[in-house]
């Protein structure tokens, strides 16, 4: 096997799926642990305690600067290399969240099970869907009283579409919680509490029919003997076709808090989910394993170290290799570049990467050249497909309190845009500048970081706004007219593209009929 395949073969690219609260933070720190990626329980941590104060800017940033640092997580685990990215809790951040999906090549998702299948995961399984992303099932907080392991599976099945697998299987619950089946290694691990540390505890026993199971579960041995004959009659056997199709997700039960149950997680999702995978480009489909580098940004992050003020951009490498000095290609801009100083990520440092395989994540310094959605190649002309700017549904008006730091309330904005939660429209009739957004909170965190990077004083006020599209016109005559008519509604987003900012959806349904030549899409393609 040659060197680039071996590294291929090696490296497991995923991201955590959940809705808050699950869990998920609690699980990203005991699989780091188990990954010798961090010593100690506790360092994920605070991300949480910013969670809940929404509305408070210092927290806002505070939950920003956190979530920043601990991004991208790579450790090694076993035989594999795993690299886990992280996406933010709150839902203003969702594009966040989608784009990220782009660039895994599975899914862990987690559920609480006292509250089963919840309104965020539904959504995030949706984006897995577009790609097919296959997905391993985490039933948390099996320590305590929650929902019985066959209505949430059941409930997994109906709502989210996807056949259930169990790999693992409760023994009790709550107060009766006493540990997990293992339903492929025909063992069951008992439960003991550990919070933090390596290592699990908890006797292990061979065979589900061993005395010794009877001895010291007493009647919940024989419930689970019951219990087993009924789910491996009702339920799928697992199949990893049907996994990495997307179709079926092997199901684990445990409590991430006592480190329970992850350990037989983290084994089953290196031998399960798949290496990264080809991936089309709008040209052609790369293969991983092809000696040329390749790769796409999915996100572009501003501090990432707080006294430099810099900005990088992820970059997912999705073929050949890199290397510390390497010449690229940056496609959209057709321009070449010789990269020395990418950097990797490491659960709480950052450091020089000398070399990155398929799957690996690369911070590139950027100086405002890279957007989300930029192609890096050796010099094929490549254009990798990736999920859309999807029209903001907010809207606001940025205003200066004072009107002398136009210029730099302008770069400031084009930066932030540059990250992608926010996205900028500039009036053609006026000097506007109008901020859209998903999130209500993205607003907030842009008039905060004005101020804290840019110095600028503004504040946002509502701006009569119900949507914006994008327009595309293939007869030059025809759009020039349009743009004519349509003149007060239109404005250019952050790339100089026209966009129809319609005041009501009335009004975007009457252009719409009145220039049928003319198209408005709800989307544009990276
Ligand atoms: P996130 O919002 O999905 O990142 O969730 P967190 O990991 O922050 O966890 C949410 C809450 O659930 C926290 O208070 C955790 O301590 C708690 N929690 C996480 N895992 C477990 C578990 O296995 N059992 C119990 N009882 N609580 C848990």
């Amino acid at each position: 096997m040659s060197h680039l395949a071996e590294q291929l073969a090696k490296r497991r690219t995923f991201a955590i799926i959940s809705h808050p609260d699950a869990g998920k933070t609690t699980l990203t720190e005991k699989l780091l642990l188990f990954g010798g990626a961090i010593q100690m329980a506790g360092t994920v941590k605070g991300r949480k305690a910013a969670r809940h104060a929404t509305s408070d800017w210092m927290e806002l940033e505070k939950q920003r600067g956190i979530s920043v640092t601990s991004s991208v997580m790579q450790f090694p685990y076993g035989e594999s290399v795993v690299n886990l990215l992280d996406t933010p809790g709150h839902e203003d951040f969702s594009e966040d969240t989608y784009r990220t999906l782009t660039a895994v090549d599975s899914a862990l998702m987690v559920i609480d099970a006292a509250k089963g299948v919840e309104d965020r995961t539904i959504k995030l399984m949706d984006v897995c869907r577009l790609r097919d992303t296959p997905i391993l099932t985490f039933v948390n907080k099996l320590d305590r009283e929650g929902r019985d392991a066959i209505e949430i599976l059941d409930e997994i099945e109906q709502v989210l579409q996807i056949q259930c697998a169990p790999v693992t299987w409760p023994i009790g619950m709550g107060k009766r919680f006493r540990g997990v089946y293992d339903l492929r290694h025909d063992r069951t691990h008992l439960f003991s509490a550990t919070h933090g540390g390596r290592i699990q505890t908890g006797e292990v026993i061979e065979g589900i029919d061993n005395p010794r199971m009877d001895e010291l579960l007493e009647d919940q041995a024989a419930e689970l003997r019951d219990e087993m004959d009924l789910v491996q009659g009702a339920s799928h056997p697992l199949d990893l076709d049907a996994y990495r199709a997307g179709l079926q997700t092997p199901v684990f039960f445990g409590s991430a808090i006592n480190n329970f149950g992850v350990k037989e997680l983290l084994d089953a999702f290196v031998d399960y989910a798949p290496p990264p995978r080809a991936r089309a480009t709008h040209e052609r489909v790369v293969e991983p394993g092809e000696d040329k580098f390749t790769g796409f940004v999915f996100k572009i992050q501003a501090n990432m170290d707080p006294a430099h003020r810099d900005r990088v951009a992820f970059l997912r490498v999705c073929s050949g290799s890199y290397k510390q000095g390497m010449k690229m290609r940056h496609v959209r801009i057709g321009k070449t570049v010789q990269v020395a100083n990418a950097i990797t990520f490491q659960a709480d440092e950052r450091k020089r990467v000398d070399e990155a395989w398929p799957g690996d994540i690369i911070g590139l310094h950027n100086h405002g050249t890279i957007q989300i959605g930029d192609t890096f190649t050796e010099g094929e002309h490549l254009k990798y497909e990736g999920v859309p700017y999807f029209a903001p549904e907010l809207f606001r008006r940025v205003v200066l309190k004072d009107p002398l730091k136009t210029k730099a309330l302008q770069k400031g904005v084009v930066q932030l845009c540059e990250e992608g939660a926010t996205q900028v429209f500039r009036p053609l009739k006026n000097n506007d500048i109008i901020l859209g957004a998903v999130g209500i909170l993205q607003f907030d965190v842009a008039a905060y970081r004005l101020k804290d990077e840019y110095g600028v004083e503004a504040v946002v006020e509502p701006v009569s706004v119900h949507t914006a599209r994008w327009v595309r016109c293939d007869d030059a005559k025809m759009l020039a007219r349009f743009k004519e008519k349509a003149y007060e509604n239109l404005a250019l987003d952050g790339d100089e593209q026209l966009v129809y900012l319609a005041p009501t959806r009335v009004n975007l349904q009457l252009t719409e009929e009145r220039w049928p030549e003319v198209r408005f899409l709800a989307t544009r393609e990276l």
